[in-house]
C-alpha cells in the first residue's frame, strides 16, 4: 500500500477541522482533510445545529477574523443573519466550507474513516483510512484530531476522559428543519416581526406548547427522551423553522449502537412533534419535516487530558494565559444528565453565568490543544483538554473556529506542532485579525 505524504493531515471536517485546514493551507501547508461523512461542517451542517452562539456578551464581538469572514460570507450567500444568535443554513454552510477549502487548496476526502495509527515514540508516523474502494495510508509532519470524539488521540494512546466520573454525558439532541409554516398566522407580536431571528420569542412559545401537549397527553416524556426546545427560530419570508430539539438521556455517545438508536428514535420524535404542531397550531397546519440530522447531535463524549487542562475557574475568574490564542466569554453551558435534573431546572442559564459572561472574558490557551505524549499531534474542537464545565463553554462554533485558526497556522509553521514559537504564532494571529485582548474598544463584524 502506497503512503502519500502531506504537511498536515486532519481527521474530521466539522468546523474545527475545516477552520484548521483553511488556516494551514493558507499558510502554505500541503493539507489533507479526511471526513467519515459526506459533507463539511459536522454539527453545524450534518447535525443541523441552527445558530452560532453570540460572538460575545460585550457590546462588540470578540471573535477572530476567520469566524468573521465565515459569518459575513454566509450572510452574503443568504445563509445567515446578523442576529445575536445568528442562524445557520446547513446547505449554504456546506457550500461555503467547500468553497473556502477549495480556494485555500485543501485536499478533501469525504466518506473516509480513520482505521489505524502508526506511532513511534513521540511521533505519529502515519495513519490508514478506509474509503469506499480501498485502504489508503498517509504520513504527515503534523496530524490533527478534529473528530469531536478524540478518535485519533484515543487510538494513539493519549489519555482521555469521557463525561463525568460515572461516564454520564450531557443530553444529546435531534435538531430539525421544517418548512411550510405560515408565520402570519402566529400570534402577531412585534418580537416575531421585528427580529424573526430573536430566538427567545419562538423558543418560549414552543416550550409552552410542549407543556400543554404533555398535560393533554399528546406528548409523553420518558426517562430516555424529553420533548425539550433548546432554541428555535423562524425564517419569516420562507416559512422555515429551525429547531434545536429534544434531549436524549443516559446514552454513551461513543457507542455505535447507542448512536444508531438515537438517530432512528430521533427521527420518530421529530415526526411525532411536527404532527402535534400541525394538529394544534394553525400556522403549522401545512408544516413538513425538511431535514433531520445525518450526524447524531452529540454535546459531549471523549476529551483529551492534554498539556494543560482548562478548568471551570478560567470562566469564573476570567483567567488569562501566556499562550492564549483567542479570548471568549461564552458561558459554562452544560445540558442536564437526566430527565429529573432537567425538570429541576438543570438546563437553565443562571443569572450568575450570564453576569460573568457579560462582565468577564477568558483566554483560550494553545496548550489545551497539545498532548504530553506526542509532539506532532494537535487536537481541536469538542475534544480539547478541559474540565467538563469548561468544555461546555469551549465547544461552541465561534470558539472552535478560533482554535482551528490558531492550530492550522501553528501546524503549517512548525514541525512538530508542539514546538511552535508561541510569541511568533500570536503575532501572526494578531496580524490576521485574531482578538487576544479586550479593553472595550469597539470592533465590529
Ligand atoms: C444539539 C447541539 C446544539 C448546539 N448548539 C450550538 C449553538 O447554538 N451554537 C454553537 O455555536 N454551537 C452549538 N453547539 C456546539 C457545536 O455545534 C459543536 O460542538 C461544534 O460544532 C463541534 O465542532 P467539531 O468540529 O469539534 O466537531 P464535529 O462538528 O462533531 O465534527 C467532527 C467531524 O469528525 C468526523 N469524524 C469523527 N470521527 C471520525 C473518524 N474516525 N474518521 C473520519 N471522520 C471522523 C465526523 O463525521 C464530524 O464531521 C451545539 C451542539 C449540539 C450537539
Amino acid at each position: 500500500m502506497d503512503t502519500k505524504h502531506y504537511d498536515v493531515v486532519i481527521i474530521g471536517a466539522g468546523v474545527g477541522g475545516v477552520s484548521t485546514a483553511i488556516s494551514a493551507a493558507r499558510h502554505g501547508a500541503k493539507t489533507l482533510l479526511i471526513e467519515a461523512g459526506a459533507c463539511p461542517g459536522g454539527m453545524g451542517t450534518a447535525g443541523l445545529v441552527p445558530f452560532f452562539v453570540p460572538f460575545s456578551y460585550k457590546p462588540e464581538p470578540i471573535v477572530g477574523e476567520l469566524m468573521r469572514e465565515i459569518h459575513q460570507r454566509l450572510i452574503d450567500l443568504g445563509g445567515s443573519n446578523d442576529a445575536s444568535w445568528a442562524t445557520v443554513d446547513a446547505e449554504l454552510f456546506k457550500y461555503l466550507c467547500d468553497e473556502m477549502m477549495e480556494e485555500a487548496g485543501v485536499t478533501v476526502k469525504y466518506l473516509t474513516t480513520l482505521r489505524e495509527v502508526s506511532r513511534t515514540g513521540r511521533r505519529i508516523e502515519s495513519i490508514s483510512v478506509c474509503d469506499r474502494s480501498l485502504k489508503s495510508s498517509y504520513s504527515a509532519d503534523n496530524f490533527i484530531d478534529a473528530t469531536g470524539d478524540a478518535a485519533l488521540a484515543y487510538m494513539t494512546g493519549i489519555p482521555v476522559k469521557c463525561g463525568d466520573k460515572d461516564r454520564q454525558m450531557q443530553a444529546g439532541s435531534v435538531c430539525f428543519v421544517a418548512a411550510g409554516i405560515k408565520p402570519e398566522l402566529l400570534e402577531d407580536t412585534p418580537e416575531l416581526h421585528e427580529s424573526h431571528s430573536d430566538i427567545s420569542y419562538l423558543t418560549n412559545e414552543m416550550r409552552k406548547w410542549c407543556k400543554e401537549w404533555e398535560a393533554s397527553g399528546e406528548l409523553k416524556n420518558s426517562k430516555e427522551f424529553e420533548f425539550h426546545i433548546a432554541g428555535a427560530s423562524i425564517d419569516m419570508k420562507r416559512g422555515i423553522l429551525r429547531c434545536n430539539f429534544g434531549h436524549f438521556y443516559g446514552f454513551d455517545f461513543t457507542n455505535g449502537d447507542h448512536l444508531s438508536y438515537i438517530l432512528r428514535e430521533g427521527r420518530k420524535k421529530v415526526v411525532e412533534f411536527v404532527d402535534c404542531m400541525k394538529r394544534n397550531i394553525p400556522a403549522m397546519r401545512d408544516a413538513i419535516v425538511l431535514a433531520t440530522p445525518s450526524l447524531p447531535d452529540v454535546r459531549e463524549s471523549r476529551r483529551i487530558v492534554g498539556k494543560y487542562v482548562l478548568e471551570d475557574n478560567a470562566f469564573w475568574n476570567g483567567e488569562r494565559h501566556e499562550d492564549d490564542i483567542a479570548i471568549a466569554d461564552y458561558m459554562i453551558d452544560l445540558h442536564a444528565l437526566t430527565l429529573e435534573e432537567s425538570i429541576r431546572g438543570g438546563n437553565a442559564i443562571t443569572e450568575e453565568l450570564l453576569d460573568t459572561s457579560i462582565n468577564k472574558f477568558y483566554g483560550v490557551p494553545f496548550s489545551i490543544m497539545l498532548t504530553n505524549e506526542v509532539d506532532n499531534l494537535g487536537v481541536v474542537g469538542r475534544c480539547v483538554s478541559a474540565s467538563r464545565g469548561m468544555l461546555g463553554a469551549l465547544r461552541v462554533m465561534p470558539i472552535v473556529i478560533a482554535m482551528g485558526q490558531a492550530l492550522g497556522t501553528a501546524a503549517a509553521l512548525s514541525n512538530p506542532v508542539a514546538n511552535v514559537n508561541i510569541p511568533e504564532l500570536q503575532k501572526i494571529l494578531l496580524q490576521e485579525g485574531a482578538i487576544l485582548d479586550y479593553a472595550g474598544t469597539p470592533r465590529k463584524c
